[in-house]
């Protein structure tokens, strides 16, 4: 018998040897996944003894964890701006980064009945929580993998969003009307850092991450197209890498949007482009 204390303690200790970062956090989350509780909820009973029921599926999971597979896909789910999400390998595991993208559309959109469009959904973190904000509003939202797509329909179910169409296209090929606000978070990482990424970024669906040489192909393709399906006025606003801010902006300019304004991250890097064409 191991008390709730020491199982965390031997278990943080096991994960840091395996080089996951966070490792006490990491076994926390895990041992309150297994006991039903939260993370909180563990610091009120350390003394609690237990048995070997309770702990072997927790070694099967550290022994996953310690190999690199996200925390997020071992405890099935993920918090995302206030909504717990299903997260697997279908989609990509959302970054805090996105949370911010979603803070700042509820802010600048206008209130009332808007139709809006998620590009590339993955998971639906941004479409269903902007969906769920605004319920007058319609949010379509639209993917390339037929497995983001079915993800995006379980949280929808989960989260009890209804006013929502899904549709499986590669861009905007089987997109029809015209939008308030496109909102995208499209994969942007140049294809060669896969070699060098984290090996629980390796469990994301590459066709999430990577978009060619520079990470810009899907960018460049995306925002000329974006202008046909926008109502006057309407904005597009998007989510790029930490380098790309110039030549998106030139990108958005050439596409004839104006104004452009590219919001900055918490850690201060050009992140978050919002555009409007008219
Ligand atoms: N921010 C993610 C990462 O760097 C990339 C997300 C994306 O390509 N849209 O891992």
């Amino acid at each position: 018998m191991k008390s709730v204390l020491e199982t965390i303690n031997g278990g943080a200790q096991y994960l840091e040897k395996r080089g996951v970062e966070e490792s006490r956090r990491n076994m926390e989350h895990l041992l309150a996944h297994r006991l039903g509780c939260t993370r909180m909820q563990l610091y009120t009973q350390f003394d609690r003894p237990l048995d070997e029921t309770e702990l072997a599926p927790l070694r099967d999971m550290l022994k996953k964890r310690g190999e690199g597979i996200p925390l997020q896909h071992l405890l099935g789910d993920v918090p995302f701006h206030s909504r717990d999400f299903i997260c697997d390998s279908r989609g990509l595991i959302p970054r805090p980064e996105t949370e911010e993208l979603v803070e700042m559309i509820l802010k600048t959109i206008p209130s009332g009945t808007l139709d809006i469009l998620d590009m590339g959904c993955g998971s639906g973190v941004l479409g269903l929580t902007l969906a769920a904000e605004r319920q007058e509003s319609h949010v379509t939202l639209a993917d390339v993998s037929t497995d983001a797509l079915a993800l995006t329909g379980e949280n929808a179910a989960k989260l009890g969003v209804e006013n929502i169409s899904l549709i499986h296209s590669n861009l905007f090929q089987s997109v029809t009307g015209k939008f308030d606000l496109i909102a995208a978070n499209l994969p942007y990482v140049p294809a060669g850092e896969a070699a060098t990424m984290a090996r629980e970024l390796q469990h994301d669906p590459a066709l999430a991450l990577f978009s060619g040489a520079d990470g810009m192909d899907l960018l460049q393709k995306f925002i000329p197209e974006s202008v046909n399906f926008l109502k006057p006025g309407g904005v597009v606003a998007l989510e790029i890498g930490h380098d790309q801010a110039s030549q998106v902006r030139e990108c958005l300019e050439k596409s004839g949007f104006a104004p452009i304004e590219i919001h900055r991250d918490l850690s201060g890097i050009a992140r978050f482009p919002f555009a409007t064409h008219l």
